[in-house]
């Protein structure tokens, strides 16, 4: 892993000085950090999918963690699943409070429920008034091609908000997998500026999640786009004997542009593991041929990329 600021979780609530005075603030509001970085030839990493546990959580020990393990930024998502607007409310609320230690490298997506009453005011208020850049959603005795999922799709693609969804096979919920198949996501193509992420590479739907993707790559291509509308989150759901493969076939066909890499781990936690999973990831992608480059891409600047607008 390439070196970090050198900013401690003390100073994160400054105004990013030490991050160099070329960062740039992106169409979702995040600031891109640039400069420093390249300046001094070290490499960004980056983690798109961390949970936030609901009850107490302080940014301080993991901002801590992040510099000593050397990650820039992390995508956090709210803790879930809210049952009431309230609690929707309550857990959006908590997450921009913490993200607002350090919103450059603490990058709160929302966790959604859509189902329930209020959801694109909703929305509207994570983007508007508390500064949440992306949504996380996992569906569960719902689908994503609902049509009752129109006219929330149409809020954030409308708020310029990426979307992580979870896809592929659940544990710790009922029989809920089936709502989650990748080819679910299609439906997306009805909302030509919502970028959307397939979490876990669509365990065990792998190559049903690169089929989507790659078809969406293709459009992108056409159509003169900046990049797909959607993306390969590419945390783990594969087990180990599978990862290889998984990694092999997303790169083959869909390219390194459109994956990222993420942990799936949470805070308040240890994440610690964080630094082996990131060098059993850059072995595998190294082994199957990666430059370097595609590498810094899939661990490091492509989540900037996904949280730019269309
Ligand atoms: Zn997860």
């Amino acid at each position: 892993m390439g070196s970090t600021t050198k900013r401690s979780a003390k100073d994160a609530k400054g105004n990013g000085r030490d991050l160099g005075s070329t960062t740039r603030r992106n169409g979702n509001g995040a600031k891109r950090n640039r400069g420093l970085r390249e300046k001094k030839g070290s490499t960004m990493r980056t983690d798109c999918h961390i949970h936030v546990r609901g009850g107490k959580c302080e940014a301080g020990p993991i901002l801590e963690q992040m510099d000593r393990l050397k990650i820039d930024k992390m995508v956090l998502m709210g803790s879930g699943a809210a049952k009431t607007p309230a609690a929707q409310k309550k857990s959006d609320d908590e997450l921009s409070k913490l993200c607002s230690a350090d919103r450059r490298r603490l990058v709160g997506f929302a966790r959604i429920e859509p189902q329930l009453a209020g959801t694109t005011d909703e929305i509207r208020r994570c983007r508007e008034k508390l500064g949440l850049v992306g949504i996380k959603m996992l569906p569960d005795h719902w689908a994503p091609c609902d049509e009752f999922m129109h006219p929330v799709y149409k809020t954030i693609e409308a708020m310029g908000m990426p979307i992580i969804f979870h896809s592929g096979i659940l544990w710790g919920n009922a029989d809920s997998s089936r709502f989650c198949r990748p080819a679910n996501y299609e439906a997306v193509i009805f909302f030509p500026k919502l970028k959307i992420a397939l979490a876990h590479i669509g365990w065990p739907w792998v190559d049903e999640c690169i089929a989507v993707v790659d078809r969406f790559v293709d459009m992108a291509k056409r159509d003169g786009r900046k990049s797909s509308q959607v993306w390969i989150d590419c945390t783990p759901g594969t087990p180990p004997v599978y990862r290889k493969e998984a990694l092999r076939k997303a790169l083959a066909v869909c390219g390194a542009p459109v994956m990222l890499y993420g942990s799936d781990l949470a805070v308040p936690g240890d994440l610690s593991i964080i630094a082996g999973r990131m060098e059993t990831d850059i072995r595998l992608l190294r082994e199957l041929g990666c430059k370097q480059e595609e590498i810094d891409m899939v661990l490091g600047s492509n989540l900037d990329r996904f949280l730019e607008a269309e």
